[in-house]
């Protein structure tokens, strides 16, 4: 194992669309902020979700879709491979 903050990841990733749309408390905030900036497998999936609700954002109906369909629509695109990796690579 070298995650080293397994326990830590599983809570990052429950919260961070809460924590994207900036409805945790500021306190849950500085926590998943800091959990982001130093943890190699969570980061890309917050770069990944963000670029997503940018591109919903960007659609001009950024509230349409609820939490529990964001995620659903999100797994889909992973299931297809779609990554936040390759979304920048394609943004220019
Ligand atoms: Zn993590």
């Amino acid at each position: 194992m070298t995650n080293f903050c397994s326990g830590d990841c599983a809570d990052v990733l429950r919260q961070l669309w809460d924590f994207l749309d900036q409805e945790l408390t500021p306190e849950r905030m500085v926590v998943v902020r800091a959990h982001l900036d130093r943890c190699a497998s969570c980061y890309p999936e917050y770069d990944f979700e963000k670029i997503f609700l940018e591109a919903v954002a960007s659609t001009g109906r950024q509230r349409c879709a609820s939490a529990q369909l964001r995620e659903r629509v999100f797994a889909c695109l992973r299931d297809a491979g779609y990554t936040g990796r390759a979304a920048t690579a394609e943004n220019h």
